[in-house]
């Protein structure tokens, strides 16, 4: 008796929209929606939490938003407090991807449906739809960007004019977020031609994840790693010519790190890649100092956020468009990506101004 009610418990909460929560008959205004977002130091974190509230307010709904600060306990304490509080859904974007299955149990215990948000959440059977971008294909982007900065491709795709070799250097984001690990190989899938025919050369020899990886995303371990870069490898005169950077926080403590070192005086910059268009990058890129980065809508993000809770508010199953890329190590999420589009300086016009996501004052003032 008792290991049957508690084995039928554990199913509950499993499958999408098997919730009893939120069922058709209450009002939003009744429903509360937690979301938890890992950190307000990266902009795009901000937007996004801001964007998801503002969307389900719109629909009546009630909203607890909470950040971080990038700490894990604290992550894992803001979501428990929202399932003691009665949430009808969660959304969150985990700090560590596989730090949250203890919560996520006591969600799926009280029917929650959970919503992994950008992020991948791992290791748990109780993460129920994921919205996310195409995360290996940012890394593809991330790569031909270089590329296109160094001349080795043309902005459409086809053969540049230059023939290489090229130093260059690489850098991931935190090994605890999922993502990092699909930008990373999406990039290095792309660049492994251009690697093993001796075209692109890292002088450092380092080129696994776990060598070039980026505790927590930190502008200033990755600034302190590229002066450690540049002090071992290139104290023989040479020069870095292009660098592999996943993130714009990143690629501002890169590109502050050559500058230190005399770089970009007098010389064009090393093409330096980057990911979230955020506004001090993408001055930089209007300015041709940072070469490129990779912009990821949040308010499309939030949008499939907000679709997939109303759906699961509603008893419905979220649509998917992907059901076979994101295998948490238990189970393949049923997944929402959106694609994403790589920014240079030619269309920061067209894929930032128009489109309303900067203006072009924020554009030259970089805030
Ligand atoms: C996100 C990126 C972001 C990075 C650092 C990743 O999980 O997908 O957009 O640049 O985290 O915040």
């Amino acid at each position: 008796g008792v290991a049957l009610a508690l084995s039928l418990a554990a199913c509950g909460g499993e499958g999408a929209g098997s919730g009893d929560s939120g069922s058709s008959g209450e009002k939003p205004a009744d429903l509360t929606i937690g979301v938890s977002m890992p950190t307000q130091t990266s902009e795009r974190w901000i937007a996004d939490g801001k964007s998801v509230k503002e969307k389900l307010e719109a629909k009546g709904y009630k909203v607890d938003l909470q950040y971080a600060g990038d700490d894990i306990p604290t992550q894992s304490q803001q979501v428990d407090q929202m399932i003691t509080q009665g949430a009808d859904v969660l959304i969150i974007a985990a700090i560590d991807g596989t730090a949250l299955s203890s919560q996520l149990q006591a969600a799926a215990d009280k029917k929650i449906p959970v919503i992994a948000y950008d992020r991948l959440i791992r290791d748990s059977k109780n993460v129920d739809f994921y919205v996310s971008f195409d995360n290996y294909k940012v890394g593809v982007a991330q790569a031909n960007a270089l590329l296109v900065g160094l001349g080795l491709l043309k902005e459409d795709g086809s053969k540049g004019t230059a023939t290489g070799p090229f130093n260059v250097e690489l850098f991931a984001g935190s090994l605890d977020d999922n993502n990092a690990h699909f930008f990373f190989s999406g990039a290095m899938d792309t660049l492994k031609p251009y690697l093993d025919s001796k075209t692109l050369v890292v002088k450092s020899g380092q080129t696994k994840i776990e060598q070039v990886a980026t505790l927590r995303w930190q502008q200033e371990t990755a600034q302190k790693r590229m002066e450690d870069l540049l002090t071992k490898s290139y104290n023989d005169g040479t020069k870095v010519q292009g660098v592999l950077s996943p993130y714009d926080g990143l690629s501002r403590g890169i590109i502050t790190a050559l500058q230190n070192a005399g770089y970009g005086k007098g010389s064009a910059m090393p093409p330096v890649t980057g990911q979230d268009a955020e506004i001090a990058s993408v001055k930089l890129i209007n300015d041709g100092v940072q070469s490129s980065t990779i912009f990821k809508d949040t308010r499309l993000l939030a949008e499939q956020a907000v679709i997939a809770s109303e759906a699961f508010l509603q008893d419905k199953t979220p649509t998917a468009n992907d059901s076979k890329t994101y295998d948490n190590g238990v189970k393949v999420v049923p997944s929402y990506l959106l694609p994403v589009v790589t920014v240079y300086k030619a269309n920061i016009q067209k894929e930032l101004i128009d489109s309303g996501y900067w203006t072009a004052e924020e554009v030259a003032a970089g805030q």
